[in-house]
Parts: C-alpha cells; sequence; structure tokens
C-alpha cells in the first residue's frame, strides 16, 4: 500500500486527472501532473504540474523522480513516453495502452477473449478502402485507427458512391459496418493489484456527433440483460492485461447481443455519475486500486440518475443550474476557452436513494 503522502503521477492534463487528482487529495496523497503545454485544467488540482512535451527526456526524468505511482488520465500518451519511466513506478502495464490506441487491435484483442466487434477491415490505400467497401458495405464508418476521439477522425459512409467523394485522411484508417442498435452502454470496471474485479452498473449513453452527451440509469431492459456478457468480456480483457485501475469497455446493445465498439484504459466520461451516484466514485476506486488500498463498494446509490455534459458556450451560463430543483451536481472543469463542442462540466441528477 502506497503511505499517505506518497505522490501519485498522472500523465496528460485534461478533466478526467483533475477529478482524479481531487480523489487522490481526498485520501491523503500528493499529485503531479506531467502534460505538453496546453489547457491543462488538471494542473489547478496539483501540487506541480510538469508542462513539457511527451519526448522530453530530462523532464519525463525528474517526473518520474518525484513520484511513487504513476497513471495516466489519456490513452494517447506516446508509448516511448511511457517506456521511458522506470517500469516499477507504471500502476498499470503498458500493454494496456498499446492494445487501447489502436482501433484495429482492440477490436482483435475483444475478439480473441470471446467478443464480438462490428465487422471491420484495415484502410490504408484507395483499393484497401474499395476492397472494404465490398466486403462490408455499406452503410459504415470510416475512422481514424489512431487518435480519434469524440467522434472526431469519423466519417459515416452511407454508400458506395458516397465512398468516392471521400478523401483519405493519410493515416492508418478502419472501415467497420453500420452497427443497428437500440442503445449504447458501457461497462465500467475496476481491477487491483490483487486482482479483485468491481462492476458499476452500466448507464445507457446518448451520444450526439461522436461524442457523449448524456449518461443514464436505468439503461433500460435490453441492456440490463447484455450486461452480463458484457461484464465477462471486460473482465476478462482486463486480467489478460494486468491491469490495474479503472478499465471501460463500451458496447452497442444490438438485438443479437452485445457489439464490442472500443476500450478505454481509464475513468470514463460514463462514469461521472459515481461522484455522486455510487457508493465509491470511479475516480476514488482508481486511486485505491493504482495504490493498493482496499477497494471501495459500487454499488448505486439511487434509483434513478442522469448526467449531462455541458458543453461549449453552455458552460457560461451553467451556474444557473445550480437554482434548479432536484439537487443537481454541477462540476465544471475550469477550461479557459467555451469552444463549440468542447466538453466543459456535466451535471449529475439523482432520484430517490436506494436503501
Ligand atoms: P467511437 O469513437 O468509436 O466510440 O465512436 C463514437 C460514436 O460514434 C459511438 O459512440 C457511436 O455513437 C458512433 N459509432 C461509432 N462506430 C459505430 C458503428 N460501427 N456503428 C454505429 N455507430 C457507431
Amino acid at each position: 500500500m502506497l503511505a499517505p503522502g506518497s505522490t501519485i503521477g498522472i500523465l496528460g492534463g485534461g478533466q478526467l486527472g483533475r477529478m482524479l487528482a481531487v480523489a487522490a487529495l481526498q485520501l491523503g496523497y500528493r499529485v503531479v501532473g506531467y502534460a505538453p503545454a496546453g489547457d491543462n485544467v488538471a494542473a489547478d488540482a496539483c501540487s506541480a504540474f510538469v508542462t513539457a512535451d511527451w519526448d522530453d527526456m530530462a523532464a519525463l526524468r525528474d517526473f518520474a523522480a518525484a513520484c511513487d505511482v504513476v497513471t495516466w488520465e489519456f490513452e494517447n500518451v506516446p508509448l516511448a513516453t511511457v517506456a521511458a519511466l522506470p517500469e516499477g513506478l507504471l500502476a498499470c502495464p503498458v500493454r494496456a495502452l498499446e492494445v487501447a490506441q489502436d482501433r484495429l487491435r482492440e477490436k482483435a484483442f475483444a475478439r480473441a477473449h470471446g467478443g464480438t466487434p462490428a465487422p471491420c477491415q484495415a484502410v490504408e490505400t484507395p483499393d484497401d478502402f474499395n476492397a472494404a467497401l465490398i466486403a462490408i458495405g455499406t452503410p459504415g464508418i470510416l475512422k481514424t485507427a489512431r487518435d480519434g476521439y469524440d467522434g472526431k477522425g469519423q466519417w459515416r459512409i452511407d454508400s458506395r458512391a458516397a465512398a468516392s467523394s471521400v478523401s483519405l485522411p493519410g493515416a492508418a484508417c478502419i472501415y467497420e459496418g453500420f452497427v443497428t442498435y437500440e442503445t449504447e452502454f458501457s461497462v465500467i470496471l475496476v481491477r487491483g493489484r490483487d486482482g479483485e474485479v468491481r462492476f458499476w452498473d452500466s448507464t445507457a449513453n446518448l451520444h450526439q456527433g461522436g461524442m457523449l452527451v448524456r449518461s443514464l440509469l436505468p439503461a433500460g431492459a435490453l441492456v440490463e440483460a447484455q450486461v452480463p456478457a458484457a461484464r465477462a468480456l471486460a473482465a476478462k480483457v482486463a486480467g489478460a492485461l494486468g491491469y490495474v485501475g479503472v478499465l471501460t469497455l463500451e458496447f452497442f446493445a444490438t438485438r443479437e447481443g452485445p457489439v464490442f465498439n472500443e476500450m478505454a484504459p481509464r475513468v470514463h466520461n460514463s462514469g461521472h455519475w459515481t461522484i455522486e451516484g455510487a457508493a465509491t466514485s470511479q475516480f476514488e476506486n482508481h486511486i485505491r486500486a493504482i495504490c493498493g488500498l482496499p477497494l471501495g463498494g459500487t454499488k448505486t446509490r439511487f434509483a434513478s440518475i442522469e448526467m449531462r455534459n455541458i458543453v461549449g458556450e453552455e458552460a457560461l451560463k451553467a451556474h444557473a443550474i445550480l437554482a434548479e430543483t432536484g439537487e443537481p451536481h454541477l462540476h465544471l472543469y475550469g477550461k479557459a476557452e467555451a469552444r463549440a463542442g468542447r466538453k466543459m462540466g456535466h451535471v449529475t441528477r439523482v432520484g430517490h436513494a436506494l436503501k
């Protein structure tokens, strides 16, 4: 167990790091963040923050020297950055990042552990794209294999004719068949250093333009029926990776069963409701797991829960939410600029308490 007063290093400086840092502070730890220059809102909650490029070896050495354990809040931290840190410092094997950073690899990994992803093929050249369109058909989605988030780096392809007007982005891509689903849901688990796994309830997740806008509990009968299979896959994946901390797998609930979409080797937007809505939040349990502390209970505390993201300029008037009935829980991430499509905060509303 990491002693109180020890220092947790967090790679990445966004809102997930900020909420992780708050949880770490509450448990008596110090937090040092590391990220390239940008609007690193995690810095406000850190005792120190290193602003340096991912390949700045001197800065990484200093960061490592200041930390007792290192975790990440961002799955696209370059593998070379993580590999440059002393291995014993890492809370979780780097393999988890390696798998999750590449859409083809994560789908193959899920398939190898019994999951069912959408039909998909690698696309690098126009010939590959043509072959994928023939094999998989339309509609489908062309996605960059790496670095995409919140629907960025994705192109919906409705017909072969429409495909001909799409120019490939010049990076490795994946073409996936479009999945007809009733609901999207996520499985969020925490795995301790001793291999113990706990799950939070799965929310129904609503996306707009590829970005999560709302998570809801209860998630509905179809999701509830598919959660056991989805959890079994998530636990297998976590075990195979030797994972430590919070891991998220996203699914489409289809009439034929759960279709695996992607995994995030970190705390997740669809788990923000756990701050007020569960016995222990995803952030606190991630910190507990990486520090070797006993894991907290994950039970849902309310009959119904809604988490809604606050996006773009909506944040400028978000304090008005506090005057609404039902005791909404407002979280603002302290981002400097309320750009369109940018996640600025979230609000969680809960129904009546469960006994
Ligand atoms: P992703 O970045 O892969 O999570 O995609 C973002 C969102 O786009 C998903 O949460 C879905 O709402 C939608 N989406 C992605 N891939 C597919 C697919 N193969 N079929 C249907 N919808 C998809």
